[in-house]
């Protein structure tokens, strides 16, 4: 099917309208900016919220070299931290994998999300995008390319990208369902203004639940702690968070962890979902709006970014040739890596995860747990198979 270049709407409308300024929109929008291409981002909330707003840190190399290839790599080239090991401690000691030895050989860079969306927007801004702050979307028409705003106003596209994340209203403009998984299990998400206690991520396996440990900046770490689900973060003082993290770090052992201000805290539910399909019409779905992965494994901005990249190429080959080829294939081609990484992810929180308590069951779930751990403690070829899931997608 070829593209009619032109609008429906008899009237001048952006080639690309873009739902969400997240790294998806945000990355896709500057892709083709470069290619002279116009489009129009509207973004719910105001730059200031989504240019603070901290959420992911770790960045996958193919990540980096996507935003490299496209010039979007200044800051963290400049304020990134590269990042090869991560640590698994638990009540039979702990041990380091150094994943810039194992598999591939590939590291991550630490850069925080609010700094790549701030570098983002700016370059945008440069390239003569715009960007419409504070302008939520109501609803996708994905066959006539339109867009309603939440004030009732009707904007035309020739093609849509929804990318406004797990609770945007893009997906639901795509025929299809929603495959959804609860883990049944939530972290609280904590920020804390102290300099990372170790050089390594680190995940500890304690009685009492899940402990992680990852730095975002030289003064301030990310923190999980797994509480029972519907947990309300204020119940969580500071006093208390920093003696259940040092509890489950095992800090009698390995040494008390740096300590400094809570700065946020919030529940993450692990929860899962990918949306099938991902296209209809002139829509196409990046990001979180397409997927959602659990934060087990730090995949979810790696893949909008993915996403993004492969979206701008077959929208730049079907406005300026006509040539849907590649538009036609955009689900084709993202939903098996969507799937691989749903796939580690899960195997992420069955590894980082087990029920407490005597019965049968749950002494059999960490009995598991355990023999996963030993596994890739020792075996080599477990080590490389590891490596290249959580660095790869
Ligand atoms: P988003 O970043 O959610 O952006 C969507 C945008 O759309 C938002 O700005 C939103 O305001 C806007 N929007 C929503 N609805 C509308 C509407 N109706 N109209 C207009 N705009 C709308 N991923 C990793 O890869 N590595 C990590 O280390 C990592 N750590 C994480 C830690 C935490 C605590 C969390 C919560 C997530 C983490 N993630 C991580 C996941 C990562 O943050 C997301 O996958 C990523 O933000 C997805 O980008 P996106 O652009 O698809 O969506």
């Amino acid at each position: 099917m070829g593209w009619v270049l032109g609008d429906s709407l008899g009237e001048t409308v952006p080639s690309v309208f873009i739902s969400g300024a997240g790294p998806a929109g945000l990355v896709l929008g500057n892709l083709l900016r470069a290619e002279g291409i116009d489009c129009v981002i509207a973004e719910r909330r105001s730059r200031e919220h989504v240019e603070q707003r901290a959420r992911a840190g770790f960045l996958a190399a193919n990540s980096v070299r996507i935003l490299t290839r496209h010039g979007l790599a200044a800051g963290l080239e400049a304020a990134g931290r590269q990042h090869d090991t991560c640590a698994f401690r638990g009540e039979h000691g702990q041990f380091e994998l150094k994943y810039s030895q194992l598999g591939r050989g590939e590291i991550h860079t630490v850069y925080p999300q609010q700094f790549l969306v701030r570098d983002l927007i700016g370059e945008f801004l440069d390239r003569d995008g715009e960007i419409r702050f504070g302008t939520s979307i109501a609803a996708i028409d994905a066959q006539q390319g339109e867009v309603t705003l939440d004030n009732g106003e009707t904007l035309g596209a020739r093609f849509v990208a929804g990318c406004d994340g797990r609770h945007g209203v893009s997906r639901q403009a795509v025929p299809g369902r929603t495959y959804r998984r609860d883990h049944g299990i939530s972290w609280l998400a904590l920020l804390a203004e102290a300099p990372p206690s170790m050089a390594s991520v680190m995940y500890a396996i304690h009685p009492n639940g899940f402990a992680g440990h990852m730095a975002r900046t030289a003064t301030v770490t990310r923190y999980y702690l797994q509480v029972p689900k519907n947990t309300d973060p204020a119940t969580w003082p500071d006093d208390r968070v920093w003696d259940e993290l040092n509890l489950r770090m095992r800090a009698d052992r390995y040494g008390a962890l740096n300590q400094g201000p809570i700065i946020e805290r919030r529940i993450v539910d692990m929860t899962s979902f990918v949306r099938e399909p991902i296209q209809h019409g002139r829509l196409f779905l990046a990001g979180d709006a397409a997927s959602l992965i659990s934060p087990s494994a730090a995949k979810g901005a790696n893949l909008a970014l993915m996403a993004a990249e492969v979206l701008a190429k077959a929208l730049s080959q079907a406005i300026k040739t006509g040539d849907s080829t590649l538009l036609d294939g955009y689900g084709a081609e993202c939903l098996p890596r969507i799937w691989r990484a749903q796939e580690f992810s899960h195997w992420m929180i069955n590894l980082l995860h087990a029920p407490s308590g005597d019965s049968e069951e749950a002494v059999f779930a960490r009995s598991l747990q355990r023999a996963r751990l030993a596994s890739l403690q020792c075996s080599r070829a477990h080590q490389d198979f590891f490596a290249e899931n959580y660095i790869g997608v």
